[in-house]
């Protein structure tokens, strides 16, 4: 029997496993191949693949440094706002590591221990409680494998089915749908561009500019004319010039937004819940790299000092990460709702003036 299985080898559970393999018997599985293979845009996980301040403080914490194949040009350092109800365009400094996603997780799957037994290409299906831990059912190639751990941890992302299977009535986080594509642009502003449009979201759209490619995004409410909103996102940008050349892949994701501290939920008894799989993510700038770190990091701390009592231990360590996600979701307004925005971005605060 294992100690721990970890279900999900993106930032989160990779993390987790390299912190924990010391101590453990680990099994660690994930649906993606993650062979390390040349990335293309069909096999990353749909993300912005920016690695902003707090992600890189965390990472600096580990002592760790980033692998130049890791990265994508260019390097960010202004963030353009552009409020398309009002018409309003500003921007700020701000330091982003501009990465490509698929290294990055294979880079962190990379470190975990060779005494971690980690299979790729994995799907988890379910479990069930048995005499001192739990029976997993995964799948791989249509076959069906049993596996047996004293404890499991859910790091299976926004649509965690770890977290579905444990959560009963807990509240989870508000869902969106994120959409992007992948566009041709050799001449890309070196900016991270969002866009702020309340007749598309409530939430916002992005551009990243990525080695010849522009990533092209925004999270949608679901079941909100997905397709008919990135449309309309999409023309706002071709009217402002933006958007030149063809669109090489689209992707989708759901990601989670935790309008309180209620929608997260770490887990009971055996089972853990960690990274976005808990509801760790911004609220107001879906940044979920750092949270992804940090509830590892607490996760490890609890389970390292002892299989007994872990849950609650990790959950009681988990307070300054509630208190962030309370803080972020005041600061939302001023970037959500219309009026704020708008007093904000007119002012001028804390935004910089290009020079010409
Ligand atoms: C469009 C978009 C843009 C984003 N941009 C940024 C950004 O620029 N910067 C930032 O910090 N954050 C960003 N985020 C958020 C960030 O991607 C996540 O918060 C972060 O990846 C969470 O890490 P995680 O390890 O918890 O989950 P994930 O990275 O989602 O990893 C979960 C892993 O579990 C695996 N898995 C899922 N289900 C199963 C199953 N049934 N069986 C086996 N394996 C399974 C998946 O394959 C995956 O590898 C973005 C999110 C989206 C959707």
């Amino acid at each position: 029997m294992y100690d721990i299985a970890i279900i999900g080898a993106g930032p989160a559970g990779s993390t987790l496993a390299r912190l924990v393999a010391v101590r453990y018997r680990v099994l660690l599985i994930d649906k993606r191949q993650l062979t390390g293979n040349e990335s293309t845009p069909w096999s990353q996980k749909c993300c912005g693949g920016l690695l902003a301040p707090d992600a890189q403080k965390i990472l600096s914490q580990f002592g760790l440094g980033l692998p130049k194949h890791v990265l994508v040009d260019p390097q960010i350092f202004v963030v353009r706002a552009i409020d398309q109800t009002h018409n309003l365009e500003r921007y700020y400094q701000r330091f982003y590591i501009n990465l490509d996603r698929y290294r990055f997780d294979c880079w962190l799957l990379s470190m975990v221990p060779a005494t971690v037994d980690v299979r790729p290409g994995m799907r988890f299906i379910g479990f069930d409680a048995i005499d001192g831990g739990y029976g997993i059912q995964l799948q791989k190639k249509g076959k069906i494998f049993k596996e047996r751990a004293k404890v499991v941890v859910g790091a299976d992302g926004a649509a965690s089915r770890v977290r579905r299977m444990v959560a009963g009535d807990k509240p989870s986080p508000n869902k969106y749908i994120a959409v992007q594509e992948w566009i041709e642009s050799n001449d890309a502003v070196p900016y991270f561009s969002t866009f702020f449009d309340q007749s598309i979201t409530d939430f916002y759209g992005w551009t990243i500019p990525k080695g010849d490619m522009i990533l092209v995004g925004v999270a949608l409410p679901p079941k909100k004319d997905v397709v008919k909103k990135f449309k309309q996102l999409k023309q706002g940008l071709n009217r402002q010039g933006l958007l030149l050349g063809k669109t090489i892949a689209r992707e989708g994701a759901v990601i989670n937004r935790p309008l309180s501290i209620k929608q997260i939920y770490t887990g009971t008894g055996g089972v853990a819940l960690l990274g976005e799989a808990a509801g760790w993510i911004s609220p107001s700038s879906a940044e979920g790299f750092s949270y992804a770190f940090k509830s590892a990091r607490y996760l490890a701390d609890a389970l390292n000092h002892s299989l007994a009592g872990f849950n609650n231990r990790y959950a009681r360590s988990t307070r300054n990460m509630r208190f962030n996600i309370v803080l972020k979701n005041l600061k939302s307004p001023f970037m959500y709702n219309n009026l704020l925005r708008k007093i904000i971005l007119r002012s001028g605060f804390k935004s910089v003036q290009l020079l010409k």
